[in-house]
């Protein structure tokens, strides 16, 4: 008998392997992995914190209405991301984290 997978499933199969292999590599050269969501990263201003919604993947740079920052889309969203990793390595850092669930 097979058993099949939904398309979830199998998305949540791979990204486990995925942070397997990264867990590994990251031990190998005594770093820390942090996983974040990366939901709205591309949204949210990366230097004031607005956030300009949803935009069409062609869109691939716009203006901050709030502080007229100029944001290349993926740049914006790498700086997002590292943002929400350093929080919560400092989070880890002091010892909330197995408290707060912060890596869920
Ligand atoms: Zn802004």
């Amino acid at each position: 008998m097979t058993i099949r997978k939904s398309p979830t499933q199998k998305f949540y199969a791979i990204l486990l392997v995925e942070c397997e292999m990264l867990q590994y590599k990251c031990d190998g050269y005594g770093k820390q992995l942090i996983i974040v969501n990366p939901h709205k990263t591309s949204q949210i201003c990366s230097h004031c914190g607005y956030d300009n919604g949803k935009h069409a993947l062609d869109i691939r740079d716009w203006i901050c209405p709030e502080c007229s920052i100029h944001h290349d889309r993926d740049i914006n969203a790498a700086k997002n991301i590292l943002n929400l990793g350093l929080e919560q390595a400092l989070v880890n850092s002091c010892g909330l984290c197995s408290r707060l669930k912060c890596r869920e």
